[in-house]
């Protein structure tokens, strides 16, 4: 008699919901990828005791259609893409297709939606993976994801959930590099009824910046820009003076994407070179705009790490980007501009 046999939907979504959602603010990261990738200009993050009772996540993007919106839950079901050769021409932050199943296997999901053409939206609601309600709705549109109970089947992972702050810090923390990474969108987030951050999404990355980092930084921000036929670097990074004692204020992002890099963080620190001393790392916020075809974004279900065909290239790049801005010293535009609304 054989022993091996295919494991149920629910438990193969517990199973990658382990990688996808380690924590509330993965959770987080997931949905508003899906509302970036959906076209919203504005996205509102709620979240109440670190995520674990309560996180939401409304978008005015595209909506999802009626008829797609069980599929949407359905493991590897996703709009993104049809084959391998798609995900080297990747625009879209998702492709996976396991966020919403993941999601939905560890904890309760309504998601309520409406597409532009339709007169009605649709709710649906999901426990544990299973579909409780599908009912019409009236909503505006776009889509709204609500999570309750985080975890509540799952006791081994809450057991490794942190102090509410420290989930609620993360959960500040992924929407602040989504939203560095897109200052052309608007990012709200709400932590227990308090406003925790608000990017207005008006196009300037030194917007986000002052929105995310505060003014003191951003009045101490350059402007860096550098572009090469393959790349193109753009961000602010901060005097050196500034510099914090860990990487986690060094902030990249390729094609709107935030990215984990050791190899960009240690380009950087080439650029300030004794700048800042051993151990010290400056704040710096630089998108990297490049070909697709030249990154590889399926390394972790995560998805914040990639790798470059290029990397030595990019560093380089990014080396002499830095370089050449603390260099030139400028007390870059934005740095006027900021005295002239103060003053
Ligand atoms: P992926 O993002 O990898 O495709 P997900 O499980 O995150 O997988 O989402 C599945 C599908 O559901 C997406 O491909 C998309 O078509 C749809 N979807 C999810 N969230 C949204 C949203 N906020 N707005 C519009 N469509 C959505
Ligand atoms: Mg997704």
């Amino acid at each position: 008699m054989g022993r091996i046999h295919v494991l149920e939907d629910l438990v193969a979504n517990q199973i990658a919901a382990g990688e996808v959602v380690e924590r509330p603010a993965a959770a987080v990261k997931e949905l508003i990828e899906n509302a970036i990738d959906a076209g919203a200009k504005k996205i509102q993050v709620i979240a109440k005791d670190g995520g674990l009772t309560l996180l939401e996540v409304q978008d005015d993007g595209s909506g999802i259609a009626p008829e797609d919106v069980k599929l949407a839950f359905l493991r590897h079901a996703t709009s993104k893409l049809r084959n391998l050769g798609d995900l080297s021409k990747l625009r879209s932050l998702g492709f996976r297709g396991e966020a919403l199943p993941s999601i939905a296997a560890i904890s309760k999901v309504t998601l309520r939606t409406r597409i532009a053409d339709a007169e009605e939206g649709v709710q649906v609601r999901f426990e544990a993976g299973q579909l409780v309600e599908q009912t019409p709705v009236g909503c505006p549109k776009g889509t709204r994801v609500t999570v309750q109970d985080l975890f509540y089947n799952t006791p081994a992972r809450l057991k490794f959930v942190r102090s509410l702050q420290t989930e609620n810090a993360h959960i500040v923390d992924v929407v602040a590099r989504a939203a560095m990474a897109r200052p052309d969108l608007s990012f709200r987030v709400q932590i227990d009824e308090r406003e925790a951050l608000h990017t207005l999404g008006d196009g300037s990355a030194f917007s986000a910046f002052t929105a995310i980092q505060g003014r003191n930084l951003a009045k101490a921000a350059l402007w860096l820009s550098l572009t090469s036929p393959d790349y193109a670097l753009a961000g602010l990074i901060v005097a050196p003076e500034f510099a914090r004692k860990s990487r986690s204020d060094m902030w990249f992002a390729v094609n709107g994407r935030p990215i984990r890099s050791v190899a960009l963080g240690n380009a950087v620190l080439a650029g300030y070179s004794t700048l800042v001393p051993k151990g010290r790392f400056p704040v710096v916020a630089i998108s990297l705009s490049m070909n697709p075809t030249l990154i590889d974004v399926n390394v972790h279900p995560s998805k914040t790490e990639v790798r470059f065909s290029e990397e030595r290239d990019v560093c380089a790049l990014l080396t002499e980007a830095v370089k050449q801005t603390l260099e030139k010293g400028v007390a870059s535009p934005i740095v006027q501009s900021l005295q002239q609304d103060t003053a």
